[in-house]
C-alpha cells in the first residue's frame, strides 16, 4: 500500500482534519498522481455533512483534481512520468454496460465508482483529492494542457464538465438567450461556456454584490432573483435556464422566465425536493431536464475546448487549513467563484 495524507471528515458532525491513510498499490493499468490542486465543490459539503444520505467515513472529499503523474503501472500507456493529469467525479466503471459504451461512464449501471464516498472494485473505500497523492486507473485520468493556469483548471473537472455537458446536449449557442441561476462554482462556468458557445447570457442571482463580476465573466444582464419587479420584467425571456442552485429554493419563479417551449436544465442538487406547480410547466410547454457531470470522452473534449479558448475557472486559492472558512462562505453564497486548495499547504 502507498502512504498518503489528506484532510478527512471522521463523521458527518466532525470538521475536516488532517488524516494519514493508505492508497492501493499501483496496478498494471493505474497511474499515481502527485496532487497539486483540488477544487472545492458544493457536493463536498453535501456529502461530508450527510445532507443527501449516510456517507462512508472517514471521508476525504475532493473530485476536482489536477496533478503530475509520479508513477505508471506496468501496462499503463496513456501517460509518462511528469505529465499533467486530471481526475473528476469518478475513478472506475464496468466499461461494458450501455452507459459505459455510450461514453456516459458516470451513469455506469454495473459498477460505478465515484472518486470518494464509494467503494472501489477491490471493495475498499476510495478517497478523494484533498490529499497529496491518488492512484487511479489511467482510463479515468484526463490529459491537461500545459498552456492553462493549473489551479484554475482543477474546477473544470467537475464544475466545468457539469455545465459544459448540458449546454452541448441542448445545442445552446448563437441566437439563444440563456439564464444561469446561481453564480457559484458551477454557475460561473455556465456563464463562461454559454458565452463561448455564442449565447446571450443573463445571471439570476440572490447576491447583488456579484453583478460587476458577472458582467466581467461574460454576462450581458444581471437580475436579482429576489426582486419581484426584476423577475416580472424577465417573464418569458429565455430559451434556456441553467439552474446551479445548491440550497433549497422555490423553482417556480425561475420557470416563469422561460419562453414558450423553453428548456429548464437543472444541475444543482439541493437536499430538499422541489415543489413544481403543474401550471408553471403546462403554460408554455416547458421541459425540465437534468444533467449529471459528464462522461470520459466529453470531459476530455471540454478540457480541449478550454485549452483552445483559454477558459479556466476564476478561483480563490486557499491553504487547506482554511477549508472550514471556505465551506462557511460557500454556505452563504460568498464564493468568487471557486475555492481551490493549494496542496503544497497540506
Ligand atoms: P456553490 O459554488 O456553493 O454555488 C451555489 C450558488 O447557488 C451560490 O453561490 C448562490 O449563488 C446560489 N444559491 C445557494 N443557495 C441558494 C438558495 N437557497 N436560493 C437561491 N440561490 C442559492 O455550489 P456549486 O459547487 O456550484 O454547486 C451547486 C450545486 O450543484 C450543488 O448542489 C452541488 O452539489 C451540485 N452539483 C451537481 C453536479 C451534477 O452532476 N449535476 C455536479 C457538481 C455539483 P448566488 O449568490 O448567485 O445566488
Ligand atoms: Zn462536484
Amino acid at each position: 500500500m502507498i502512504a498518503a495524507k489528506g484532510y478527512a471528515a471522521q463523521t458527518a458532525e466532525s470538521p475536516l482534519a488532517p488524516w494519514q491513510f493508505e492508497r492501493r498499490d499501483i496496478g498494471a493499468h493505474d497511474v499515481q498522481i502527485e496532487i497539486l490542486y483540488c477544487g472545492v465543490c458544493h457536493t463536498d459539503i453535501h456529502l461530508t455533512r450527510n445532507e443527501w444520505f449516510e456517507g462512508i467515513f472517514p471521508m476525504v472529499p475532493g473530485h476536482e483534481i489536477v496533478g503530475r503523474i509520479s508513477a505508471v503501472g506496468a501496462h499503463a500507456r496513456k501517460f509518462g512520468i511528469g505529465d499533467l493529469g486530471g481526475v473528476g467525479v469518478m475513478v472506475d466503471s464496468c466499461r461494458e454496460c450501455q452507459d459505459c459504451k455510450n461514453g456516459q461512464e458516470q451513469f455506469c449501471s454495473v459498477s460505478p465508482v465515484q472518486t470518494y464516498n464509494n467503494l472501489g472494485h477491490d471493495g475498499l473505500p476510495v478517497y478523494g483529492g484533498y490529499s497529496n497523492t491518488i492512484v487511479v486507473n489511467e482510463d479515468f485520468v484526463h490529459h491537461i494542457s500545459e498552456k492553462l493556469d493549473l489551479a484554475g483548471v482543477a474546477p473544470l473537472l467537475c464544475a466545468g464538465i457539469t455545465t459544459y455537458s448540458p449546454l452541448k446536449r441542448w445545442n445552446v449557442g448563437k441566437g439563444h438567450k440563456l439564464a444561469v441561476v446561481g453564480l457559484g462554482g458551477l454557475g460561473h462556468m455556465g456563464v463562461k461556456f454559454g458565452n463561448a458557445l455564442g449565447a446571450e447570457v443573463t445571471v439570476l442571482s440572490t447576491s447583488p454584490g456579484k453583478e460587476e463580476a458577472a458582467r466581467k465573466l461574460g454576462a450581458l444582464h444581471f437580475i436579482i432573483s429576489k426582486d419581484e419587479a426584476q423577475m416580472k420584467a424577465a417573464f418569458k425571456t429565455f430559451d434556456f435556464v441553467l439552474d446551479t442552485v445548491s440550497g433549497n429554493s422555490d423553482v417556480n419563479p425561475y420557470l416563469s422566465v422561460l419562453k414558450t417551449n423553453g428548456i429548464y436544465v437543472n444541475v444543482g442538487m439541493p437536499a430538499k425536493p422541489w415543489e413544481v406547480s403543474s401550471f408553471s410547466l403546462a403554460m408554455g410547454n416547458k421541459v425540465i431536464a437534468g444533467s449529471g457531470a459528464g462522461g470520459l470522452p466529453e470531459t476530455q473534449e471540454m478540457l480541449d475546448f478550454c485549452a483552445e479558448h483559454g477558459i479556466v475557472s476564476d478561483i480563490e486559492l486557499i491553504d487547506i487549513k482554511d477549508i472550514h472558512t471556505a465551506y462557511d462562505r460557500m454556505q452563504r453564497g460568498d464564493v468568487r467563484y471557486r475555492f481551490v486548495i493549494d496542496m503544497k499547504t497540506l
